[in-house]
């Protein structure tokens, strides 16, 4: 039979360590979190070899007496929490009491400390576990706290460990996020005695956020808060133009604790919704201050994650914030030249390398931008295929053809409520939504996109049959004719889908298509949706379905070539949290094939439509998937491209 017997509490504080201390990065968040919660004001972190051979963090805090030297590295013990119900008063970083105990398990510890009211520090030295005494020692006021070989014991967990430049990146996330959250205190940062940062109690979080991701990020960010009852939101997000292709650059902090949580992020997520490509991030730092007893943090290990009372409310809240901010700030981008100095000079390895590839990121996309008024990179660029013949055979816009044309009046008009809509009209998904429901602040609060000249209608050349360049109040402004039209038709069929007024056109003969039998499935799932959208289905045996009637907008495409779109989405798609998201991406791709294409030579009148319509959509800065609609070039940046200041 196997025998039960209790755990050796060295074999414990083992079992403890590997759960909290996964490489030097998790030493240097201990340690620097038990600086913050000693309230010091100066914090010098100091690694070596990527914080295998050396983590060293010396703060000026209240300290620790002699007496407790050997109680602080013992387990499970700390000056933080006193009874079960502090749990939920939880003020400090910390409160297990096992970060100590577990890092000396695993290393040669060495803690220095030295309080306000003695005048000779002391010291304890723990190796493996095993503590080698405390004796007096110099040191001023304050604790340094060194952790020498990390994992020695513990062969394994050494042999997971990366490359010195990778384990430095990650000692340098764990520094960025605790000094993001405590931009009040003075910070430094060395290895192998370079300085990587230095980070004075002066420089404000925008100082910060500049220091580590760059001066171009630090500059397109715009500044968020709100209230909601007890809890508060404060922080800066990214413009569209700076988003990311992971979401590692969403820092969000809880009563200055870094924390992840996924609802947020998806919240996040939905308020650039139509704002960002798919598969794009946007870059964010927010934070959160609430009552320690609206959460819960006592629910992981390193305490990364925590649960919320209300995170519906919460969730709720970041959207909305988001969301109003968004309505009344310009997005369109501006071009802007580049900066003269390097700011990788400054820089060592970890941070850096991200740095760089922001930079790559940065003159890439303006060389793509850049790119639309030379005709050499324009015209690298693949034409997008034509669903029918050739500019003479095409037919004239079809914008032209609305036989309700728009008109400011009814952009601001309130939408009749839909039977698909939420209960909570705050997650409603579509950005679009929100712009026509607050329509007015465009017009009172914030921009219109790129006004024209006062008394001259915006006009415009076609260049390359893909842009249209026009003279605006502002510089210049070039348009992607694709992605206007298909935004403007967005706009109108969203309109009409919400209205339940969609034309449709019945076919004389019903065409069947076949499909596969899980995509027949799914079609005829969403017969009702599929009718909202003007396309009616049939089950026709099999996967066989007839399309019996189609929207009059897509009359240049044929029925089988729409429907396969429409099913592509509808599988894709399955994963889109409600029928609103599917509605809208259903309203995308429709919108995407029915409007003109890059390669479309337009005639004047129809360049002239395309620039009347454009003032009446809310959002025309970017069309339906993402990608902005138009680039300003301000009249300022090209004086200074061509040194006129
Ligand atoms: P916890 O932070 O969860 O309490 P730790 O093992 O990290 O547990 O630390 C144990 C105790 O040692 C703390 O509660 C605190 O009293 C003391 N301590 C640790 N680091 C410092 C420091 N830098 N300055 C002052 N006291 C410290
Ligand atoms: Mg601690």
């Amino acid at each position: 039979m196997p025998r039960i017997h209790a755990l050796s509490q060295s074999l414990i504080n083992k079992i403890a360590a590997g759960e909290v201390i996964e490489r030097p990065a998790s030493v240097v968040k201990e340690l620097m979190e038990n600086a913050v919660d000693a309230g010091a004001t100066r914090i010098d972190v100091a690694v070596a070899a990527g914080g295998v051979d050396l983590v060293r963090v010396a703060d000026n805090g209240c300290g620790i007496e002699a007496d407790q030297l050997e109680l602080a590295v013992a387990s499970h013990a700390t000056s933080k929490i006193q009874e079960a119900d502090d749990l939920f008063r939880v003020g400090t970083l910390g409160f297990r009491g096992e970060a100590l105990a577990s890092i000396a398990e695993i290393s040669r510890l060495v803690i220095r400390s030295r309080t306000a009211e003695t005048s000779g520090g002391w010291q304890v030295e723990v190796a493996g576990g095993q503590s080698q005494g405390v004796a007096p020692c110099g040191c001023p006021v304050g604790t340094t706290v060194e952790v020498h070989n990390l994992f020695f014991n513990t062969p394994v967990r050494r042999k997971f460990l990366r490359s010195t430049q990778t384990e430095l990146g990650h000692v340098s996330e764990a520094f960025t996020r605790i000094a993001l959250a405590a931009p009040a205190t003075h910070f430094t940062l060395q290895h192998n005695d370079r300085t990587l940062f230095e980070l004075s109690a002066s420089s404000g979080p925008l100082e910060r956020i500049a220091t580590f991701f760059g001066r171009d990020l630090a500059d397109n960010l715009v500044w968020v808060e709100s209230s909601d009852g007890a809890i508060r939101l404060s922080g800066y997000v990214a413009l569209p133009t700076h988003s990311r292709s992971n979401n590692r650059m969403q820092y969000l902090f809880l009563n200055r604790r870094h924390i992840r949580d996924r609802s947020l992020q998806h919240a996040l997520g939905e308020a650039y919704r139509g704002l960002l490509l798919t598969g794009r991030f946007p870059v964010a730092f927010l934070a959160l201050e609430m009552p320690a007893d609206l959460v819960d943090v006592n629910v992981h290990p390193t305490k990364l994650e925590v649960r919320f009372q209300d995170g519906g409310r919460l969730y709720s809240q970041v959207l909305s914030t988001l969301r109003t901010k968004f309505l009344s700030t310009n997005l369109t981008p501006h071009v802007a030249a580049p900066a003269d100095e390097d700011p990788t000079g400054a820089l060592d390895s970890g941070r850096a390398a991200e740095v760089r590839q922001e930079l790559v990121d940065w003159a890439k996309g303006k060389v793509a931008s850049w790119g639309a008024l030379s005709s050499s990179s324009a015209s690298e660029l693949p034409a997008a295929p034509r669903p029918f013949g050739d500019a003479q055979e095409r037919r004239p816009l079809e914008l032209i053809r609305l036989d309700r044309p728009w008109n400011a009046a009814d952009a601001a008009e309130e939408e009749p409520p839909a039977p698909w809509d939420l209960p909570d009209e705050q997650r409603a998904s579509s950005m679009a939504s929100a712009a026509a429901t607050a329509g007015e602040s465009f017009s009172t609060a914030g921009f219109p996109p790129s006004p024209a000249l006062p008394g001259r209608p915006l006009q415009a050349l076609q260049i390359h049959n893909r842009y249209l360049v026009a003279e605006s109040q502002e510089g210049v402004v070039v348009i992607d004719q694709h992605a206007l039209h298909e935004r403007i038709l967005y706009e109108h069929l969203r309109k009409r889908v919400l209205a339940g007024a969609v034309e449709s056109q019945a076919l004389l003969v019903p065409e069947p298509l076949d499909l596969a039998p899980a995509e027949a499935a799914s079609v005829l799932e969403h017969r009702e949706l599929l009718a909202k959208l003007g396309m009616k289905v049939e089950p026709f045996g099999g996967g066989t379905v007839l399309v019996s009637s189609y929207p009059a907008m897509l009359a240049n495409i044929s029925p089988g070539e729409v429907l396969r779109g429409l099913v592509d989405t509808l599988l894709s798609g399955a994963k889109l949290p409600d029928r609103r998201d599917m509605l809208d991406e259903l309203l995308h791709m429709i919108s995407c094939k029915a409007a003109i294409k890059a390669g479309d030579r337009l005639t004047p009148e129809e360049i002239a439509a395309l620039l009347a319509e454009r003032h009446l959509i809310d959002d025309a800065h970017h069309c339906p998937h993402g990608r902005p609609t138009a680039l300003v070039f301000t009249r300022e940046e090209l004086d200074k491209q061509f040194k006129r200041i």
